[in-house]
């Protein structure tokens, strides 16, 4: 496994740091966020250090995607809770603190006022017409 030593999310993985582990297999590890924002948030993450998403291989990719799965299950049975919300600061621009890949469960049930996703971004949406539209489908196509 390729760790970073200056990386607390690696010092978790090293055990040098202590976290409350909930789940963990050969590729991934789960732990609660020491600052919830929800009673049972919980932090999935690759053992390998990779700072961004766009940079895990398919390998520790399908890996990720496969705990997230798993905790995403346990933690809402655990909780009781219906829903929940999964994110991933991609970057520092985004809000990424910890550059080492970390998927975020938040547990959601109705009427926690939270809202989805889109209210993030909520009077910061840009007006984009159907021209723009397809000549941004091309940009990201021929990327
Ligand atoms: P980010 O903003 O990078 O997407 O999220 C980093 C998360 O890591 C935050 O939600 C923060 O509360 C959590 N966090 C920061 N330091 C620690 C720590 O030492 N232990 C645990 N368990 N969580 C941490
Ligand atoms: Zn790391």
């Amino acid at each position: 496994m390729a760790l970073n030593d200056d990386c607390l999310f690696c010092k978790i993985i090293k055990g040098d740091i202590p976290a409350l582990k909930v789940w963990e297999d050969a590729h991934a590890l789960a732990f609660l966020d020491i600052n919830p924002l929800a009673r049972g948030h919980t932090l999935v993450i690759p053992r390998d250090h990779v700072a961004g998403v766009h940079e895990l291989t398919p390998d520790q990719a399908g890996a990720l995607g496969r705990a997230v799965t798993e905790v995403t299950a346990r933690v809402q049975k655990a909780l009781g809770a219906p829903a929940s919300s999964i994110g991933i600061n991609n970057g520092e621009d985004a809000g990424q603190e910890v550059p080492h890949v970390h998927v975020h469960v938040v547990p959601r049930a109705s009427g926690d006022g939270v809202g989805p996703f889109h209210a993030l971004f909520q009077g910061h949406a840009p007006d984009v017409g159907k021209d723009e539209l397809a000549k941004i489908q091309a940009q990201i196509r021929d990327a």
